[in-house]
């Protein structure tokens, strides 16, 4: 792990999906890591976890996130109404789930932690036939997931 990590990054804004809870992140350096390892897997629900990491003090709230303590080391973050899982915490610095910025943030990220747990299907994702969400289903849907605002 080294310092070149970091880089600049604009201004951030996201939250959970039903708004309750909203951040905003001043522009400035940051890490873009997918973390595969087995914690990161259980607190997402997920594969792997997109995290944006950014020094505590650049975040500023609007609500309060509930916190549970993962291990001795971190704490992780979530809306205790709609359950999205939005941030891990540990040692002065808060990384933020990818997938809670708003689409218009120029998230990429430049490197794998925690790659012991990888799973391997993740190499075959190119070679997977492709399915668009169907346009019927779409037009059916009533979202109450708060608008983004981009
Ligand atoms: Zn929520
Ligand atoms: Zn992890």
């Amino acid at each position: 792990m080294t310092e070149d990590r970091w880089q600049d990054f604009p201004e951030a804004q996201g939250g959970c999906q039903c708004g309750a809870l909203r951040f905003h992140i001043s522009a400035g350096p940051a890490r873009a890591t997918l973390c595969h390892c087995r914690m990161c897997q259980r607190a997402s629900g997920n594969a792997f976890a997109p995290l944006y990491e950014v020094p505590d003090g650049r975040i500023s709230w609007s609500g309060q996130p509930k916190e549970w303590a993962s291990s001795n080391l971190a704490t992780r973050g979530f809306c205790d109404i709609c359950g999205t899982p939005l941030y891990y915490r540990s040692q002065g610095t808060t990384e933020i789930m990818a997938g809670t910025l708003t689409p218009d943030f120029p998230y990429r990220p430049h490197d794998n932690c925690g790659v012991e747990s990888r799973k391997d299907w993740l190499a075959t994702l190119h070679s997977l036939p492709d399915r668009p969400t169907s346009p019927d289903l779409l037009a059916g849907v009533v979202s109450y997931q708060m608008a983004e605002g981009i």
